[in-house]
């Protein structure tokens, strides 16, 4: 078993106000409880909910100051006296669920992000925009050793959301799925995974570089929302008979597009909102909602199977996504690019700059 020395301080992001911005400084690291592990945090990717944390948009209230982040991949480097099944030197992630009772009705079915007293890492709970971060033992991603730190960091959110929601979608391989969103972070993993489950895809994004990247992926068709004249119209195109796509998986931060996705989704068809545009409300006819027997529901992160289960996909080399790696430091331009909307694929931050 490794031995690690671990500092009094480190480098952190702190959101000290809402709105932010976040602030580069050092702070204490903490020691972790006899169910928590403390991992040293190499890489984090950079999540859109962590720009929500800041703006403070939702209206669930977050921790302040916060330390962000919820896309950590790193190294465990100490852990409580009740740990069992981790050894110091064991890979291990950070995501957005740090903990839950295991005890609820809801933990008891492995629909422990469902908790009512789940601890959210950047969110009620220190996250990963520091360089040692602390989670539930129990809850940790375990990354087998051979995965690349850097680029299965995007996996332990936007891999394991996006998975979770292609299965409550319910399509099956050689159906169609629209994914809304496709260019960013989760949208890229989603249509890598989709691929991956022998899913064809649609892929709805504005702009020519998110179109290149999103056929790159292999999306079977692209449809640019910034510049169609009849996006429900040109959606239905894209699938066979025109009948329309089997799922539509919802990640975009806008509100226009969940009101569109029942009147493209095929009859029979399942839309799943994944994406949490703040103060957004969902719009459908209920005269086609009932005689097109359209199924509309929510899917939030995974749980702690679901995200081995994505982990395995990766570490069989069927997940690529495009990233790039900045500073821990640049955390703030980071968000700058996604509020504009100009990020594609994922940002990931190295904690050692
Ligand atoms: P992102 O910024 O990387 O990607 C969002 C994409 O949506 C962008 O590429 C943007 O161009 C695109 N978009 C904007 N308006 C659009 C429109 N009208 N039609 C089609 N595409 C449009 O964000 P992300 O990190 O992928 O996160 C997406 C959302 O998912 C966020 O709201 C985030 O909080 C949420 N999220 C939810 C869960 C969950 O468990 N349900 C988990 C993680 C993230
Ligand atoms: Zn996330
Ligand atoms: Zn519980």
């Amino acid at each position: 078993m490794a031995n690690f020395e671990i500092p009094s301080e480190q480098w952190a992001q702190v959101v000290e106000k809402p709105g932010g911005p976040v602030v580069y400084k050092k702070i204490p690291v903490q020691k972790p409880g006899p169910d928590e592990v403390l991992i040293n945090v190499k890489y984090s990717g950079v999540c859109h909910t962590d720009l929500h944390a800041m703006m403070g948009d939702w209206p669930l209230p977050p921790k302040l100051p916060l330390v962000g982040g919820h896309e950590g991949a790193g190294v465990v480097v100490a852990k409580g006296e009740l740990v069992q099944d981790l050894e110091l030197g064991d890979h291990a992630g950070i995501k957005w669920l740090n903990g839950s009772c295991l005890a609820c009705s809801f933990c008891m079915q492995a629909d422990e992000p469902l908790c009512p007293r789940a601890l959210l890492s950047g969110y009620t709970v220190d996250g990963s925009f520091q360089q040692y971060a602390i989670a539930k033992a129990a809850h940790v991603a375990r990354i087998p050793k051979e995965c690349d730190l850097e680029a299965v960091a995007p996996v332990l959110c936007a891999g394991i959301t996006v998975y979770k929601g292609l299965k409550e979608s319910g399509a099956r391989p050689g159906q169609t799925v629209a994914i809304v969103g496709a260019g960013g972070g989760l949208g890229s993993m989603a249509i890598q995974y989709a691929r991956a489950m022998g899913l064809r895809v649609i892929a709805i994004d504005g702009g020519r570089e998110k179109g290149e990247s999103c056929r790159q992926l292999g999306a079977a068709a692209y449809v640019d929302f910034t510049s169609s004249s009849d996006l429900v119209q040109e959606v239905k195109q894209a699938t066979p008979e025109g009948l329309g796509p089997h799922a539509v998986l919802l990640l975009a931060v806008a509100e226009k597009p969940f009101h569109q996705a029942t009147e493209y989704v095929r009859s029979r068809g399942t839309v799943v909102c994944i994406g949490l545009p703040a103060g957004a409300y969902l719009r459908a006819p209920v005269f086609d909602t009932v005689i097109r027997m359209i199924n509309i529901k929510g899917s939030y992160v995974g749980n702690r199977q679901d995200t081995q289960e994505a982990l395995d996909f990766f570490q069989r080399g069927l997940i690529k996504v495009p990233y790039k790696t900045v500073g821990l430091s640049e955390l703030q331009n980071v968000y700058q690019l996604m509020k504009e909307g100009k990020v594609i694929g994922r940002y990931v931050v190295d904690t050692s700059r």
